[in-house]
């Protein structure tokens, strides 16, 4: 719509309103952003963590860039997509710049990758060694090194993809032949439930799953990145070690698409 060419005819009210709208929702927009990251720092606190240890990851599915720049002034710095078509043309529009990171956050299909390597600062998704040995093959080409979470299912579930607890071990050992891969530590998506408190045990495991394996020694993969909580529960999740949130709905509001 904004793209627009003005028509002939005069239609100043229409235009009018919808540029009220538009101020309107950036304020809003700008006045969650500030919210969230005041929430992180207070939950950051709360359990004796610095505040600047945790980064704000603003999930921007189905958001326009339009609605994206409020929230990069109120002080967002990490962009966070999972569809590649829907991120390409908001990189073009916002662009990666000093001021703003991108994150891939989806499920990344092999015939992807090519597409999202050297794009996206990391990858948050990494969900088996067939993915990770694509990546690194890509990022080989491109003669660039790609920073990499593995995707942990914590809980087991069929539905959802990621590593065992149990697999990382060898999934890890294996990782760390790719030398063209960094891993930065873990991520994961766990059940969804209304209740924050019920989610806390799996952000929980997540962490301690982190400590064992470094307690194992890692060689050249890192550990020092958990990324989790969504918007009914990041604080709990900075309460329990996250590093990296990812925030949507309560930045953005509830998605139609
Ligand atoms: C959509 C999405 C989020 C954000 O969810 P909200 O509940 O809107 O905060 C976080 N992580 C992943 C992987 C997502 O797909």
């Amino acid at each position: 719509m904004s793209g627009e060419r003005a028509p002939a005819q005069p239609r100043h009210n229409v235009h009018r309103a919808t540029a009220m709208t538009d101020s309107l929702e950036s304020s809003v927009i700008a006045r969650n952003v500030r919210t969230v990251l005041d929430r992180i720092r207070q939950a950051a606190l709360r359990v004796g963590r610095q505040p600047d240890s945790v980064r704000l990851v603003a999930v921007t599915k189905s958001v326009s860039s339009d609605h994206i720049r409020p929230a990069i002034e109120a002080g967002v710095k990490i962009l966070g997509e999972n569809r590649l078509q829907e991120a390409i043309p908001k990189m073009a529009a916002i662009g990666p710049g000093d001021e703003v990171r991108w994150h891939f956050i989806g499920r990344l299909q092999r015939r992807k990758v090519k597409a999202v390597v050297g794009k996206f600062q990391l990858i948050h998704s990494v969900d088996s060694v067939e993915l990770a040995v694509e990546i690194n093959r890509r990022a080989e080409e491109a003669g660039l090194i790609q920073e990499v979470l593995l995707e942990v299912n914590i809980a087991g579930e069929s539905s959802k993809g990621g590593f065992a607890p149990g697999e990382l071990p060898e999934a890890l050992a294996a990782v760390e032949a790719l030398p063209n891969l960094s891993v930065k530590g873990l991520m994961v998506v766990p059940p969804l439930t209304t209740d924050p408190e019920r989610t806390r045990p799996h952000f929980r495991a997540v962490r301690d799953l982190a400590r064992s394996l470094v307690g194992r020694g890692l060689g050249r993969i890192g550990m020092e990145e958990l990324s989790m909580g969504m918007s009914h529960d990041y604080e709990v999740a900075v309460e329990e070690g996250a590093t990296l949130v990812r925030v949507g709905t309560a930045i953005f509001g509830a998605r139609h698409a």
